[in-house]
């Protein structure tokens, strides 16, 4: 049995899947995000586009436990906060609801668009003719559904639920999760400015280790062109983060439009107002244990490497905060990024300053480049850190035009 609860980003992005290059480092898939208790008790988070990755990754486990699908079935609660797209379009494409072996427990609320049923019928509805090829009769797992409401508390396997309602068009529902280990709360699509949900989701953060809030706009962007959307920002985060008393604040449900580059912003504009913020990231990792919450990103989508070694100056912050500047020995290096080896150990999301030296025969020269760290090992040699980073420069800036 494990200690640790972990909670696993699949999808973040609001509102619609992205393909742009620019927006890979935080990844292009809709809202899905798995939460595994301590007891190994599984809740799956909405069903945006990431949840075909999660049944990919739960096809591959249970193989691996098991001689063949057949042997052991994934038993999960399903948690959805709302009916738009994006938190429901990945069911047609999550393989373990037609395999007869799983079975999943449903919760989400009455519709009054809908009426009883309203996730049942959302499901199905998305099985048939003439939107998707395989009809409702192929879902052989078993399924139980269960209608919830805001201020509704109930227990799945001893992890205690309230759900609480955000401020958002046609409803939506936010839900806090309370383990042994430490407490979750999942808060997306919602936006600021109705005194009584602005004090709900505040009582519903209240000391939460893990904040998952909607972050899709800037502050700017809410306050003009995106009010009534149904979203929120980085600085209301903040906000609620600090009057609650969270621990730590995951930047969430990015917006389509916003590239890496964007979210970098939001992310180190809301770590000057609440230092232990984080921008949420496909592949990203959130163990909770009774040591607190430790954060881990997926290993990055480096292309390949060459095994060069350059000499530069990194500046950056350190993971207590503190600044650090050094002399490094680049190991690898690509158009995308690189892997140093440093004797400071940087914070996961943070920038850094990289110069390398460029030197050629007689003539001098320095290439600067902004990077953010995306993994921490203890490297290669003995008391160094090996530190992977993406630079954060548009690709395109450093490619040749024809
Ligand atoms: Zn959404
Ligand atoms: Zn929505």
């Amino acid at each position: 049995m494990q200690k640790n609860a972990k909670l696993i980003f699949w999808g973040v992005r609001g509102s619609t899947p992205t393909l742009e290059r620019d927006s890979w480092r935080y990844g292009g898939n809709t809202p899905c995000l798995e939460l595994t208790t301590a007891d190994g008790v599984r809740l799956i988070l909405d069903c945006g586009t990431g949840l075909r990755m999660l049944g990919n990754s739960l096809r591959t486990v249970n193989h691996r436990w098991g001689e063949g699908p057949g042997e052991f079935g994934i038993d999960a609660h399903v948690l959805v906060t709302h009916y738009h797209w994006d938190h429901i379009q990945g069911i047609p494409f999550f393989h373990p609801f037609f395999e007869a072996q799983n079975r999943f427990h449903f919760y989400s609320f009455q519709s009054k668009y809908l009426g009883r049923n309203s996730l049942r019928q959302v499901l199905e509805a998305q099985l048939a003719s003439p939107y998707f090829p395989v009809d409702v009769s192929n879902l052989r797992a078993s399924r139980s559904f269960r209608e919830v409401a805001g201020g509704d508390e109930w227990d799945i396997t001893g992890t205690h639920v309230t759900a609480a309602w955000l401020n958002h068009p046609q409803d939506c529902l936010a839900y806090r999760f309370d383990m042994p280990v430490g407490s979750v709360v999942y808060a997306t699509d919602t936006e600021p400015g109705v005194r009584e949900k602005d004090h709900s989701i505040r009582e519903l953060a209240h000391g939460a280790d893990v904040l998952i809030y909607d972050a899709q706009y800037s502050p700017e962007q809410l306050a003009s062109s995106r009010k009534g959307w149904g979203h929120s920002s980085w600085l209301e985060g903040v906000k609620i983060a600090r009057e609650s008393k969270v621990r730590n604040l995951v930047l969430f449900h990015h917006d389509p439009d916003s590239t890496s580059r964007v979210i970098d912003g939001f992310l180190s504009a809301a770590r000057q107002e609440f230092p232990a913020s984080w921008a949420a990231m496909e592949g990203m990792s959130m163990t909770l244990s009774e040591r607190g919450v430790a954060v881990a990103l997926p290993k990055s989508r480096l292309g390949q490497r060459r095994r060069l070694r350059f000499a530069a100056t990194v500046k950056g912050e350190t993971e207590d905060g503190r600044p650090f500047e050094e002399r490094a020995m680049v190991r690898d290096l690509s158009l995308h990024g690189a892997y140093l080896c440093l004797n400071s150990r940087p914070r996961l999301q943070s920038e850094l300053s990289v110069a390398i030296d460029a030197s050629a025969e007689h003539e001098s020269s320095l290439l600067s480049l902004r990077a953010t760290v995306v993994h921490c090992d203890p490297g290669r040699e003995r008391s160094q850190n090996g530190v992977g980073v993406v630079f954060v420069e548009d690709a395109e800036s450093e490619m040749p035009r024809d």
